[in-house]
């Protein structure tokens, strides 16, 4: 018994060591995620913004070749005004010519809009783009800061992962379905007592308790959170 429970005591420390590691990534893998989503983010705006300039561009050309045809059209109804033989002609070309200065007028006064949300696009976007260098310069930082915890710990990760596969190969399926399921709801599954309580919850433990404890014939649980209780012999083993 005092075998199934040091392994289980051995399993519990190099999680806790490989738990270390992982803490020493910190914030890191988080920050680059929210920092890449907000690039992203940005990115699709400003090209929003240059696919709504490049169309208010091509809408001016058109409006800018729909004038040049209404002033030659223009000039062609004026001439066509001194040659009129009939009243109802005469009518008729000047409501033409009312028309097409109306147009024109329309015209140019969309072209003007245009034109000033041409600027106001351009703006935005020059006000943009160095936000975007930032992020991608702090992304780059960050990604480097964690390539570098992982660099660093690459080896200590890998042996403390040998050092668990050879305790997994001793202890019993029961024994680590038990430890996986208080790990998983609890974090650390076995703790000892440390100043008579329970080391995961700080429950105190009744002496009768320790006592049955120090006996390692069984596998004992705190009362209160569950954890696996384990001697000062088998910490010490
Ligand atoms: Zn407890």
């Amino acid at each position: 018994m005092k075998t199934r429970l040091k392994l289980l005591w051995e399993l519990q420390k190099i999680d806790n060591e490989l738990d270390k590691l992982e803490e020493l990534r910190g914030e890191l893998p988080r920050e680059i995620e929210l920092l890449q989503n907000k690039l992203d983010e940005l990115q699709e705006t400003i090209k929003a913004k240059k696919k709504e300039k490049e169309n208010s561009l091509k809408k001016r050309e058109e409006n800018d070749d729909k004038i040049a045809e209404s002033k030659a059209n223009l000039k062609k109804f004026k001439a066509q005004l001194l040659q009129v033989k009939t009243n109802r002609e005469y009518d008729a070309l000047t409501k033409e010519i009312d028309y097409t200065e109306e147009l024109i007028q329309k015209l140019e006064q969309e072209n003007n809009s245009l034109a000033d949300l041409s600027k106001k696009l351009t703006q935005e976007i020059e006000e943009l783009e160095p936000e975007i260098k930032d992020i991608q310069k702090e992304l780059e930082e960050k990604r480097e800061e964690l390539a570098e915890i992982d660099k660093l710990n690459d080896k200590e990760r890998k042996e403390l992962e040998s050092k668990r596969a050879d305790v997994l190969a001793k202890i019993t399926r029961a024994d680590l379905q038990l430890y996986n399921r208080i790990r998983e709801a609890k974090g650390r599954a076995v703790v000892p007592i440390k100043r008579n309580a329970c080391d995961g919850c700080y429950a105190i433990i009744s002496s009768q308790k320790q006592l049955e404890i120090r006996r390692n014939d069984k596998i004992y649980t705190c009362e209160s959170c569950g954890r696996i209780l384990i001697s000062a012999e088998i910490e010490n083993l």
